[in-house]
């Protein structure tokens, strides 16, 4: 069995990484996305075990010393981190999985994992990015002026993922990560098994 593709996204906040996740799922239910674990409190409408699993810090460091997480990092004051055991059943299975994490995450799954694909969400402009945090009305004004004033900082890192993802049009922009999947799964490393087979 052909083992799933790993594609980590990440982003600034705003950028729309969520919704690109939320809607690559209902078009293939061979996309699975990991639910982590957050030590930040749930905001209204998130579901646990749907969102996030919802833990408290000694939770989280228990699962952590337990080796549980395949990463784990401290974004906007709070931990973060992806429960292994899903990834691994999930793409061993053949299912494709995706991570929506920060960029501290996604470089410790480039050194844990070598054939995972790292895209990086694009906002249009600055300002939109700002329109897109207030509009969301999910976070306090403290909260927002933290995750806009890193945003450049984000940008910038963009350098080291794979793929860019200008997320102006949401439906272009999943057409193009759908494009990004289909290529990877094009790739000589990735059907060489089946290759061989024909020499
Ligand atoms: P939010 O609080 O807006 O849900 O997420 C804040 C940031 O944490 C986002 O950049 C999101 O991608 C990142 N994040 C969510 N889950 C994880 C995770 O399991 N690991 C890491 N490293 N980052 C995560």
């Amino acid at each position: 069995m052909k083992k799933g593709l790993l594609l980590v996204i990440s982003g600034p906040s705003g950028a729309g990484k969520g919704t690109i996740c939320k809607r690559l799922l209902e078009t293939d239910e061979h996309i699975k996305v990991s639910v982590s674990a957050t030590t930040r409190l749930p905001r209204i409408g998130e579901v646990e075990a749907e969102n996030y699993f919802f833990i408290d810090k000694n939770k989280f460091l228990e699962m952590k010393d337990n080796n549980e997480f395949l990463e784990h990092a401290k974004v906007y004051d709070n931990y973060y981190g992806t429960p292994r055991q899903f990834v691994i059943d999930n793409i061993n299975r053949g299912d494709d999985v995706l991570l929506e994490i920060d960029i501290d995450g996604a470089l410790q799954i480039k050194d844990r994992f070598e054939d995972a694909v790292f895209v990086f969400i694009l906002p249009p402009s600055l300002k939109e990015l700002k329109n897109r945090i207030v509009s969301r009305g999910t976070e306090s004004k403290h909260d927002i002026d933290k995750r806009f004033s890193l945003a450049q900082g984000e940008i910038r890192q963009v350098i080291k993922y794979d793929y860019a993802v200008l997320n102006d049009d949401l439906v272009k922009a999943i057409d193009d990560i759908k494009a990004i999947i289909t290529a990877e799964k094009c790739k000589v490393m990735r059907v060489y098994e089946d290759i061989k087979k024909l020499i």
